[in-house]
């Protein structure tokens, strides 16, 4: 496989260090609020990776961490009146549920901020005894970037580096680029969040977490870091600071950022107020997998302006490939696996060829529907045998253990998909046959056929 590596700005061959076994670490959700589908557009990316990684054959271990102690959770347990751990509890909840929504395989490890602060005063302790972190006057420490020359290499452009200078805040402008916090002296609107340290009370900055919990899960040198652009700076170049100049060792070989999610060109962001919540397209009726769709179909270096258009286009795209799985199956009736047609063989190797370079999604998927068009013109023609049929529907599922997009065939109809069963009935009681076929279609598209029977509809997987 080969990936781009924001460090060095080049495509390079990913080699794990474990030859079979690729580490990865992945910039978790602040568990304050639900999470927006800018988020989501970074983990849908981080589940491609990880698929493609696991399809190629390898051994992946993820660890996702959950940042659940910093400004916005404390400040947030506070104006609700609960234990900071009550507050986050509920939010690491529903993020969990949203992974499930979204179909993103869940990662080998969710390690939580506030079960690793002793891991993250160790490691600050190392940092002061090798001289690269100090205290400061209100019981503070912070790392000492004119002390580790090799700062900036993977933003490339920081500028002006202020000797002295110190930011408290975990997120600040290039432009500021300065001595930055591992560990905060306690202050009146931390309440009762706070642990003992050598330093008295306080808590951790962000930055060391990820740090401290990814070389504790995945040793001090591991293969893969992801995360959004927004978190390279200075989120990882500061991580890299902290742990290179703990260990002496190179700390991550290939540093992988998604471009952001977009509305009307600007970042999707919860301070911009320009959000989506997973909740709210599932209040407008689209299903996780559409949701899903958007976000994984373009290439995760280029920016993705969102429309609640684009959600339509992705219900018509999986409809395409529910009709052509749901043809496949009856083509193939109960046939085993036979030889494939070259046209399939021909997606199998495009769709390979292109994801492993850089998860080339467009072509990757280009080649699924060209299948799917050629596939329904050979079988409209009569063309296809059973057997080639249960080929082409394995293939199909194969591909889609990267894709995770089509519908699952064993599932159980979804509490969205009952309530459409009983609106269409509640169209059909009072004759609205145009909505009750409306309705009938909108299944389809969710790849459930309903049968009227005596005893009320049925509905059966297609
Ligand atoms: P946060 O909870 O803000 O730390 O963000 C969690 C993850 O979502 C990080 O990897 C961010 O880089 C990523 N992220 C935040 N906003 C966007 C966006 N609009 N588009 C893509 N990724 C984003
Ligand atoms: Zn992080």
């Amino acid at each position: 496989m080969k990936v781009f590596n924001t460090l060095g700005r080049k495509i390079e061959e990913l080699v794990p260090l474990d030859r079979t076994h690729v580490r990865m670490y992945t910039c978790g959700p602040t568990v304050y609020d639900f999470a927006h589908i800018g988020n989501f557009r970074a983990y849908v990316f981080e589940d491609l990776l990880r698929r493609r990684l696991k399809h190629a054959g390898y051994r992946v271990t993820q660890v996702m961490n959950l940042t659940d102690v910093d400004d916005k959770t404390i400040r947030g347990a506070r104006a609700a009146k609960i234990p900071l751990s009550e507050f986050t509890g509920r939010f690491k909840t529903a993020f969990f549920e949203d992974l499930k929504t979204l179909n993103i395989d869940p990662a080998e490890r969710y390690p939580a901020a506030t079960d690793h602060v002793p891991e993250m005063i160790a490691l600050i302790r190392r940092l002061i005894e090798k001289g690269v972190a100090y205290r400061s006057n209100d019981g503070s420490v912070y790392f000492s970037i004119a002390k580790f020359p090799a700062y900036g290499r993977l933003s490339q452009d920081v500028v002006g580096r202020k000797a002295g200078a110190r930011v408290a805040q975990d997120e600040y402008e290039k432009e500021n680029v300065a001595d930055f916090a591992l560990w905060k002296a306690w202050d009146e609107g931390d309440g009762d969040v706070g642990w003992d340290s050598p330093w008295g009370r306080g808590r951790p900055g962000w930055h060391i977490e990820c740090s401290a919990m990814s070389m504790k899960y995945l040793g001090e040198s591991f293969d893969i870091h992801t995360g959004g652009v927004d978190n390279m700076f200075p989120h990882h170049e500061n991580e890299i600071a902290q742990s290179e100049a703990a260990t002496g060792k190179s700390f991550v070989r290939y540093w992988m950022h998604c471009a952001h999610l977009v509305v009307d060109g600007r970042k999707m962001a919860k301070s911009l107020g320009n959000f989506y919540t997973l909740r709210d397209a599932r209040n407008r009726g689209y299903t996780g997998r559409e949701v899903r769709y958007v976000l994984l179909s373009a290439h995760y270096r280029q920016a993705l302006n969102f429309t609640l258009s684009a959600l339509d286009g992705a219900r018509a795209s999986l409809g395409r490939l529910d009709e052509f799985r749901a043809q496949l199956r009856e083509v193939a009736g109960g046939a085993g696996g036979g030889s494939l047609p070259d046209w399939a063989a021909k997606a199998r190797d495009a769709f390979k060829a292109s994801t492993e370079n850089d998860l080339g999604i467009s072509d990757a998927l280009a080649a699924v529907f060209d299948m799917a068009r050629e596939g329904h013109r050979v079988m409209n023609g009569g063309g296809l045998k059973p057997g080639e049929a249960a080929g082409v529907l394995e293939l199909l599922d194969d591909l889609d253990r990267v894709l995770g997009v089509l519908a699952k065939p064993d599932e159980k109809p979804g509490s969205d998909v009952e309530a459409l069963v009983r609106a269409r009935e509640a169209a059909r009681r009072v004759k609205n046959w145009q909505e009750a076929d409306r309705i009938r279609n909108r299944l389809k598209s969710l790849g459930w056929e309903v049968k009227d029977a005596a005893d009320g509809p049925k509905l059966k997987k297609r």
